[in-house]
């Protein structure tokens, strides 16, 4: 049976359409946002214990947004880890860059933020909207727009009409190939292993990454005890003796690695490794989870929008996760598109107007593309062997570190504060 949804249809509930939904509800509209996965548990437990395998570095910018929603005080109020430092070398040489929150005077560069956390805090506010349905369990496989209208159909059979219609369903988007939005793909080569870490040496709120001849290794400080006490701010003796390791490499190595991660003497191993490669800076460290890995294929969507429809997050764009950027993207797209949007319909317009999509597109395409391209520029200099690269980057990081308006500038674009952004974002 075709249902009709109201507003608009979200497929894919992940962070970034969870996130468009909370939006759009706030502002009154009627959402129908659809996920492939199940419903997830009650989140009584998430933000305590160990920490979860999937972190991800937010911006202030995002932090913003997220405050704005109701979002971060509930977080906070668990589990986040707000880092003060970022301290980025090479492995294979002299080079190091270190960046530092006074130097721009903030409190913190960053936060790390778990997940399953950030996914609960965004659902347990939609719960609270009646005007937002979420559908679990339904997987979009069937697209056609006619007339003004578009027809989604789910593999139970279901389907659904609506005016317009979100693909946030990720960097292999179902959507967007099935209305035929061409995508440029290139496989960096590379695949990223994740997994937790105890250190003997607290991290200090610094957030590392070393550039190894295979890849960047990085080290994300977490905050492990419940911020019950309402200081989560790194640098707490008590707390800051866990890392989230994102460690970029080839497939081969990946696949050695997590396979060193499936036993007690293995795990071992993988730590020497690891205590190796951030150059022993955090002394001994202990593997305290699995290692999964993720192959790392940067894609950009040649269009972002068609008749009545928007790619937003890891849909339009996803990249390289050395500089943490994918979730962030994502939210300030899901943010400017909300703005014109909410605007449109305020003065009367059809916000599947053409000239409204193409506004949405126009605002977030660029930077996006210039992320992209710095992605790919980092990861083609840091990955050669050849010596006048390696002169290059060393004499780079050196130099940069040594001048204080560059690093400045640096630290603005880490913040998340360039760009055209939505006003709530600012
Ligand atoms: C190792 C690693 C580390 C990273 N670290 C960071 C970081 O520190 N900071 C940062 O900003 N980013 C980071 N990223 C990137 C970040 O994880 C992604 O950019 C982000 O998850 C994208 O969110 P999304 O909501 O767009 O897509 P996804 O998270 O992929 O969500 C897509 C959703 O769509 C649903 N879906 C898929 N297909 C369908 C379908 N056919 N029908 C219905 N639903 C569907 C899925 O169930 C899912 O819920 C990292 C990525 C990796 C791999």
């Amino acid at each position: 049976m075709t249902q009709e949804t109201r507003d608009v249809a979200i497929v894919g509930g992940g962070l970034v359409g969870a996130t468009l939904a909370l939006l759009l509800g706030e502002a009154g509209w009627r959402v129908d946002l659809f996920d492939a996965g199940s419903r997830p548990d009650e989140a009584a437990t998430l933000g305590e214990g160990p920490p979860s395998l999937r972190v991800s570095a937010l911006t202030a910018a995002t932090q913003r947004l997220l405050t704005s929603l109701g979002v971060w005080p509930w977080l906070a109020a668990r589990r986040i880890a707000p880092y003060r430092g970022m301290a980025v070398w090479d492995a294979e040489g002299s080079g190091e860059i270190a960046f530092d929150a006074e130097d721009v005077g903030v409190a913190s560069l960053g936060t790390i933020v778990e997940n399953d956390l950030l996914l609960a805090g965004l659902r347990r506010r939609l719960d609270d909207l009646p005007s937002v349905t979420c559908h679990f369990e339904a997987r979009l496989t069937g697209y056609r727009r006619e007339s003004g209208v578009s027809t989604l159909v789910f593999d139970d059979g279901g389907s659904y009409r609506t005016p317009l219609v979100v693909g946030a369903d990720g960097g292999r988007s179902v959507l967007r190939g099935l209305a035929g939005i061409p995508v440029s793909e290139r496989d960096t080569g590379q695949v990223a292993l994740v997994t937790s870490v105890r250190t003997e040496l607290g991290h200090g709120g610094i957030a590392r990454q070393a550039f190894l001849p295979t890849g960047p290794l990085a080290f994300l400080p977490l905050n492990v005890v419940p911020a019950s006490n309402g200081d989560p701010l790194p640098g707490n003796e008590a707390s800051d003796h866990h890392c989230s390791i994102v460690w970029s490499t080839t497939p081969g190595e990946a696949r050695r690695l997590a396979s060193l991660a499936e036993d007690d003497a293995g795990r071992e191993a993988l730590a020497r490794e690891l205590e190796a490669g951030i150059g022993d800076r955090l002394g001994q460290v202990t593997v305290i989870d699995a290692a999964p890995h993720f192959p790392i294929v940067q894609r950009h969507a040649q269009r972002y929008v068609d008749e009545g429809l928007a790619l937003v997050g890891d849909a339009a764009h996803s990249l390289h996760p050395l500089a943490g950027q994918g979730v962030n993207l994502g939210m300030m797209d899901v943010a400017v598109l909300a703005e014109e949007w909410i605007r449109a319909k305020k003065r009367g317009a059809d916000p599947a107007d053409a000239r409204i999509l193409a506004r949405y597109a126009r605002r977030r395409r660029g930077d996006n593309a210039a992320m992209l391209a710095a992605m790919q520029g980092f990861q083609r200099l840091f990955g050669s062997a050849q010596p006048a690269l390696r002169l290059a980057r060393n004499w780079g990081l050196g130099g940069v570190d040594r001048l204080m308006p560059v690093k400045r500038l640096m630290i603005r674009q880490a913040l998340g504060e360039s760009g055209d952004l939505a006003e709530r974002c600012r």
